[in-house]
């Protein structure tokens, strides 16, 4: 399954703050067996949202949407998620229910705007805010906040899935450019998906639907480099 993030918000693109949720969900979703294939950041805009979002519902399997619910000026998108498929916001009599049954909140409280869902979209439950996110084909729209983002991610998880793929990391003090020959020989001999991450020292990460192949993989490579113990 392949699958797009979306991260939505000015202060990303800014440097303001951090995007650990695409971190977070590409780690997720890797763990699924799901095949993460882009990362987009945009702005709180409705249009670049809506681009995105028609663009690679088409494309993926799937797309994970966060950021931008809330019901302040700059959060647009679910207005961007709407225009997307061509529809507007209704607000979603599921959503409102459960905010005043089971959310606690009385409908005095919610800020307007607070259970608008793209129309035809099935709502979300925000088990830990306010904002509800929605699910809308083969989009889902989470919240920003990340303990908001990864309680609503658990509850749908399950509809990501795909070939899990086994992984070992080998720790190697040599420069990366000496390593190029036996990265070539890990790729033919055990047919492993090599990849080189160097800092101080290279972290070379082999991995393959054949847990086998890459133990076999991980044991020449510590054998045949100098291996950092861990
Ligand atoms: P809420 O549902 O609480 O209104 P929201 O969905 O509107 O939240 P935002 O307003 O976009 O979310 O962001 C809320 C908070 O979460 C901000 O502090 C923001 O910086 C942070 N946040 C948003 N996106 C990310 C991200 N991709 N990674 C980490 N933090 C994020
Ligand atoms: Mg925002």
């Amino acid at each position: 399954m392949r699958v797009s993030i979306l991260t939505v918000g000015d202060e990303l693109l800014a440097g303001d703050t951090v995007n650990t949720n695409a971190a977070w969900l590409g780690e997720r979703l890797t763990a699924r067996g799901a095949t993460v294939e882009r990362v987009t950041t945009v702005p709180d805009r409705v249009d670049d949202i809506a681009e995105v979002v028609r663009e690679h519902a088409d494309r993926y399997d799937a797309v994970v949407v966060t950021g931008g619910l809330g019901p302040t000026h700059d959060d647009v998108t679910m207005d961007g998620v709407a225009a997307a498929f061509d529809r507007g916001l209704e607000t979603d009599e599921r959503a409102l229910a459960w905010l005043t049954e089971e959310g606690g909140y009385s409908a005095d409280d919610l800020a307007a705007g607070t259970a608008d869902l793209p129309a035809g979209s099935n709502p979300l439950h925000n088990d830990v805010g306010v904002a509800p996110g929605c699910a809308l084909e083969n989009v889902y729209v989470l919240p920003g906040v990340p303990a908001e983002m990864k309680a609503m991610f658990d509850a749908v998880a399950d509809r990501f899935e795909g070939t899990v793929r086994h992984v070992e990391s080998v720790v190697v003090d040599e420069p990366e450019s000496a390593l190029v020959e036996r990265f070539d020989r890990l790729r033919e001999r055990f047919g492993v998906k090599v990849g080189s991450y160097p800092g101080e020292t290279v972290r070379v990460k082999l991995e393959s639907e054949d847990a086998e192949a890459v133990r076999a993989a991980a044991a020449w490579l510590r054998d045949n480099a100098d291996a950092v113990s861990s």
